[in-house]
């Protein structure tokens, strides 16, 4: 069976490939415009050669994704995607409608090696990597399946993107490309749990993305207890590694900052927190912890959250707290996978495991 990704494959060398087999080189943009319209199967290609076709089959296969489960929250109308890729893994996505258009929350790996205590993405471990054009074909079937246009993506489903790092910058600059789905790097986050040596690689290629860093906690004896990657590059190497970014790349950092119940949520960590970003162009972004089954932190309070943000403000942070989207059917990632899974086990592999499911679920926060 053919096992190459035709999708994240360099444009050059599906050229010289088609030049190999005695084809010019327009064919190889035919064979993109088809790819964009979203035609996964060589034979429908219909302007190429009916040899180039099945030569094209035997060698190559265009990675898809299908859905395998879907939930549309009752009360902002977030959808949650669980998509199965062609091995059988899956991975979450979520869409969310604001006011400026549809953003789209992706994955970038199956699992997750980080292991941060407070998600459930890392509980199961990491599984695979996936694929540019797995990424792309998130987008693909979330645009076609709602009927919409995703206007801007943030890279903060399943997974770390700076972990896969290549395959993540071939996806960027598919999507920079005009053609299939087209989206400007400024509509582009890129969510990272301090991955420092990618940081500084992804300074060095130019694009003019949205960079968030999960930092969660103001110092290292608090970090490395919730987030194990803190003892490879602790607070201080991490921040430099901002500085840097911010102060390089001209664009404000976006920190994200989850408020855990009697973790991280005192006076003195947000004190803490406010002198170690100041003078950096950044924006820290409070976030209710979500609950996870299987885990014991808990969200803090309101008036807790009002007064750590009242403390970083008048230390002159930028700070806003985050809108909970799709509250009813527990959008943030890697919760959806994890129920698929026991259902599976609990059901042996029956087939009722494969439905596509709708399900709206009317339960409140
Ligand atoms: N691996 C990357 C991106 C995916 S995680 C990263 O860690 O940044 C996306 C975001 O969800 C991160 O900010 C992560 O810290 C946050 N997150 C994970 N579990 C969460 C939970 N239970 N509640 C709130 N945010 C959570
Ligand atoms: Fe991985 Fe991000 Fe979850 Fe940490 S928060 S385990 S880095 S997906």
């Amino acid at each position: 069976m053919a096992t190459t990704d035709i999708r994240s494959l360099p444009p050059a060398v599906l050229t010289e490939q088609l030049a190999a087999w005695g084809y010019p080189a327009f064919r190889a943009r035919q064979i993109r415009q088809w790819l964009d319209q979203g035609v996964t199967d060589f034979g429908q290609m219909s302007n190429l050669p009916l040899a180039l076709r099945q030569q094209l089959s035997e060698q190559y296969m265009v990675p898809g994704v299908t859905i395998r489960r879907k939930l549309v929250s009752a009360i902002d109308g977030t959808v949650k995607y669980l998509f199965a890729l062609d091995d059988g893994e899956t991975v979450e996505s979520v869409l969310m409608q604001y006011k400026h258009g549809w953003s789209q929350c992706l994955s970038t790996q199956v699992g997750c090696k980080m292991g941060c205590t407070f998600c459930a993405t890392g509980i199961g471990g990491f599984i695979r990597n996936l694929s540019a054009a797995e990424m792309l074909a998130q987008i693909e079937a979330a645009q076609q399946d709602a009927g919409i246009r995703v206007s801007s993506i943030v890279l903060m489903g399943m997974g770390e993107p700076l972990d896969n790092y290549d395959q993540v910058i071939t996806f960027l600059r598919m999507l920079g490309e005009e053609g299939g789905v087209h989206i400007g790097m400024r509509h582009i986050s890129l969510s990272t749990c301090g991955v420092v040596p990618g940081i500084y690689r992804l300074m060095e290629e130019n694009i003019p993305l949205t960079l968030s860093i999960s930092l969660h906690a103001p110092n290292d004896q608090i970090r490395s207890r919730t987030m194990p990657v803190n003892r490879r590059w602790p607070v201080a190497e991490l921040l430099e590694a901002c500085r840097r970014y911010a102060d390089v790349t001209g664009r404000r950092i976006s920190f994200e900052y989850a408020m855990i119940h009697g973790v991280n949520d005192s006076d003195a960590c947000a004190n803490e927190l406010a002198d170690r970003l100041r003078g950096m162009l950044c924006h820290v972004n409070l976030i209710p912890v979500n609950a996870v089954e299987g885990k014991a932190h808990q969200r803090s309070s309101r008036q807790r959250i009002q007064a750590f943000m009242d403390i970083l403000q008048k230390k002159g942070i930028n700070v806003t707290v985050r809108r909970t989207l799709g509250a009813d059917i527990n959008a943030s990632c890697g919760q959806l996978r994890r129920q698929q899974d026991r259902e599976n086990t609990e059901r042996r592999h029956s087939h009722e495991s494969d439905r596509t499911d709708t399900h709206r679920s009317g339960a409140g926060e």
